[in-house]
């Protein structure tokens, strides 16, 4: 694989490869899921594709069925921690979302009360 210069530095890139250490939660050929190293609720994880993806923004109709399937982890993820009185997916995406990290991710959040709108 030929790797460009923001796949290199990318944070979540070098997570999903192991070089820099996380707890995991789930992974497929496609996808990796690990606890998120600043817990917003007492459920917090990260879904991302192994691929490097910059963000949402950064997507188009071919990478509908990827998107779909970490849609679909987050959902499994959410039924194997039992949280069953709810939980909110985000995407933050670009500086007005709040993203702070460019690999495209899911947080799934859990396990207390979430309010509306969002901060
Ligand atoms: P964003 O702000 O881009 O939507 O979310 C980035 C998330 O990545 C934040 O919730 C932040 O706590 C998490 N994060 C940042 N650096 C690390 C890290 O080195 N390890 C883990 N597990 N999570 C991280
Ligand atoms: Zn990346």
């Amino acid at each position: 694989m030929r790797y460009t210069g923001a796949v290199m530095s990318c944070l979540f890139c070098k997570i999903v490869e192991g070089s820099i250490p996380s707890t995991a939660i789930y992974q497929d050929s496609d996808c990796y899921a690990f606890a998120d190293i600043g817990p917003q609720a007492p459920t917090h994880i990260l879904i991302v594709p192994r691929k490097h993806i910059a963000s949402l923004a950064a997507t188009s109709e071919a990478d509908a069925e990827l998107l779909g399937h970490l849609v679909t982890i987050a959902a499994k993820i959410a039924r194997d921690k039992a949280l069953v009185n709810g939980y909110r997916v985000v995407m933050n995406t670009g500086p007005d979302g709040g993203q702070t990290v460019d690999h495209l991710h899911l947080h799934l959040l859990g396990g207390r009360h979430m309010t509306w709108p969002p901060g």
